[in-house]
């Protein structure tokens, strides 16, 4: 099965019972038991509901990997996956990981004695120094918010696997039809399904899957004696949104090349990051392990003044936080996705105010770029 069909007919295709087509919503919070303790699969919705279970059998499939879980946000997903770790545990991360990400980190989970340390993980020699005696995983994100920065995910797990430690990648911007980590030796997998796989700016979820029947029993047992799970409304909502996942992401590919090429050569812009471009450092890299370089780019504009011109005179680009969605969004990180990120750690990683971050939807490119190019003048 090719990548695009197995985005439809992976899982479980329809409902048994019935013959319907699309997943049924099952609204339901317990089931019937036909003798105590004689379940029909089903024994209450925290534990296992058939809306969700069929989203996470098909993302379990489009991530080539043994089982999925959903959650309640992207953000309960990688807290779920950090608390199958105990205390004094210690777990190294990409350096300009998602804000969220470096939040729940350095300011819950390290109060119950995780311990974490932060590194440019596209520089192997430094993951592997700050590799430490009480060292359990690697956690990646790659290409990095809104840096663009990119790990080999190959080269990492393989450093990984020699050293007992469990590679995890949060794989959001790349989506499971570009980049499949496990096929490259991750243990672990996880999306903020807000983002491309919900595609259409209307649920907050977040998937995980799991490369052996080991790791996919502790996450269940996570999953259900913290109950961070996702309601079936939101469940069916994210099996819509992975059967055009394919087409969106393809479509994506094309307008976002086309963007960063005209911003590229516009004189009103400093530098413009895009892994597509033959500027960027990591484009062999990208593809090497991904099938395209997706829909985010970041560029500066010189400054914070700027930015807030250039967003106040286009048309299509919504002010908005998050990406990945059918219409185009504008943010600048400094203020608003990283302004959780203190200001001096910030100049560090390079986020400058006049950085301006994109999401690229499937409008008409031709009208994105006038409206970029109007905007600029
Ligand atoms: C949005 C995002 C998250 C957090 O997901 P939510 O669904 O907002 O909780 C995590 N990682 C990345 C890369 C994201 O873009």
């Amino acid at each position: 099965m090719r990548a695009k069909t197995r985005l439809i007919h992976g899982g479980i295709f329809g409902d048994e019972t019935t013959g319907a087509v699309s997943t049924p919503i099952y609204q339901v919070s317990t089931y019937k038991q036909d003798a105590v303790g004689k379940f029909r699969g089903y024994e209450y919705s925290r534990t296992g509901n058939p809306t969700r279970h069929a989203l996470e059998e098909l993302i379990a499939d489009v991530e080539y990997g043994h089982a999925g879980f959903a959650f309640s946000s992207g953000m309960a997903a990688i807290s779920s996956v950090m608390m199958m770790f105990s205390s004094g545990d210690h777990i190294v991360l990409t350096d300009d990981v998602y804000g969220g990400t470096y939040r729940v980190m350095n300011k819950v989970l390290n109060r119950f004695g995780l311990e974490f340390t932060f590194v440019d993980t596209g520089d192997l020699a430094a993951v592997e120094a700050a590799v430490q005696e009480n060292t359990k995983a690697i956690f990646i994100e790659t290409p990095t918010n809104p840096l663009l920065k990119v790990t080999d995910i190959e080269a990492v797990a393989k450093f990984a696997k020699s050293k007992g430690l469990l590679t995890i990648v949060d794989n959001t911007f790349m989506t499971p039809y570009l980049q499949n980590p496990i096929k490259l030796g991750a243990d672990i997998v996880l999306h903020s399904a807000t983002k491309y796989i919900g595609g259409h700016s209307d649920v907050v979820a977040g998937l995980v899957v799991v490369n052996t029947p080991q790791l996919a029993e502790e996450l269940h047992f996570v999953q259900n004696s913290v109950g961070a799970v996702l309601g079936p409304q939101d469940s069916w909502l994210l099996m819509r949104g992975l059967k055009t996942l394919g087409i969106r992401m393809e479509e994506t590919n094309s307008n976002t090349l086309k963007i960063a090429q005209f911003l590229d050569q516009h004189e009103k812009v400093g530098l413009v990051i895009y892994p597509g471009l033959e500027s960027h450092v990591g484009r062999e890299l990208m593809q090497k392990q991904a099938t395209g370089f997706g829909g985010m780019i970041s560029f500066d504009v010189g400054s914070r003044e700027k930015a807030g011109e250039l967003i106040a005179k286009l048309k299509y680009f919504t002010l908005a936080e998050s990406l990945g969605a059918v219409e185009s969004l504008i943010s600048v990180p400094a203020q608003m996705t990283h302004a959780s990120i203190p200001v001096e750690r910030r100049g560090e990683l390079g986020i400058v105010d006049g950085l301006v971050r994109i999401s690229v939807g499937i409008e008409d490119v031709e009208d994105l770029i006038e409206d970029l190019d109007n905007a600029l003048q």
